[in-house]
């Protein structure tokens, strides 16, 4: 018996020395929203879902969130601290809420929840806008530093939090912001379903993703592919989200470009075109990075 799993493994190990060699282009990737076959993007370990838009990392790797994240290696990303960056990170959420305030509410949207909620930094700039306020963080060191703030966090990750959330079978809440995090989920249909589940009708889905529809994926890919954390499992862009919230329950209300970067667009160090691109980011989603306002359908 033992001699014949030895024949069948030597029979087998050619096509499985095969199978790996292959390059990306021969690999058949499936799309983790909707199923479809995803196209190869030439040149980069990248594929594409020709149905909604997603952009596949073929080389994605998992990573656990240690404590050391928020310091040694948001330091090396960014040049300061998590905690240092509180200045720049306070202006950002400062405009996500001018954006939001006209579509919701302390009184038409109390309860919100922010997953990913690192210091609480979003949540405390909720809670003074007398929001009532939840977070779930994966960090242990960042949901100490917020509970310090007395902003309420719990220490787990997404589908920990939505289990037992369900067991408790707590109602939905108002609004769900996911800043930077959706990006790193393997499972994104079951993401998707979640949000679904968590967020009432007439309720709003805040996210800040990364977005291949910005200037360093379209003028200078090769700087793009450099640069990607090898961690984020997928890119977004504005058209992939208005294509895949709906098969969910939510609409686009509005895609807005959050970082302002001119000097990424070509000759954008010339004042003039600098000025026409800082005009242009204003106004459409068209950055390295976007914002999101989605709402929850009424049925
Ligand atoms: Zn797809």
């Amino acid at each position: 018996m033992q001699r014949l799993y030895g024949l069948r493994l030597v029979f087998c190990l050619p096509f499985l020395v095969f199978a790996l060699s292959l390059p990306h282009s021969c690999v058949i990737v499936t799309c983790p929203v909707c199923g479809t076959t995803a196209k190869k993007i030439r040149g980069i370990a990248f594929a594409e879902c020709p149905k909604d838009g997603l952009l596949l990392n073929l080389n994605a790797t998992e990573r656990d969130y240690a404590p050391t994240y928020f310091d040694a290696e948001y330091k090396a990303q960014y040049g300061k601290s998590y905690l240092d960056d509180h200045e720049a990170l306070r202006a950002r959420n400062t405009i996500r809420l001018e954006k939001i305030a006209p579509l919701m509410n302390a009184q038409s949207h109390p309860r919100v929840l922010e997953v990913g909620s690192a210091a609480g930094f979003f949540l405390g700039a909720m809670r003074e806008r007398g929001h009532a306020v939840q977070g779930w963080e994966i960090s242990p060191t960042m949901a100490k530093y917020a509970k310090s703030q007395s902003v309420e966090t719990e220490c787990q990750d997404f589908f920990d939090g939505v289990r037992k959330w369900q067991k408790k079978k707590m109602p939905p809440f108002d609004i769900l912001a996911l800043f930077y995090v959706l990006e790193h989920l393997k499972e994104q249909k079951t993401a998707w379903e979640n949000f679904n589940l968590l967020v009432r009708p007439g309720g709003y889905l805040l996210l800040a993703l990364p977005s291949y529809g910005g200037p360093t994926f379209r003028f200078n890919r090769l700087e793009w592919t450099k640069t990607h954390p090898s961690d984020h499992v997928v890119d977004y862009a504005p058209k992939t989200l208005t294509r895949i919230a709906p098969q969910f329950g939510f609409h686009a209300v509005s895609i807005s470009s959050e970082g302002i970067h001119p000097q990424r667009f070509p000759g954008g160090a010339n004042k003039l075109l600098s000025y026409v691109y800082r005009l242009a980011l204003k106004h459409a989603p068209i950055s390295d990075t976007i914002f999101a306002i989605l709402k929850r359908e009424n049925s």
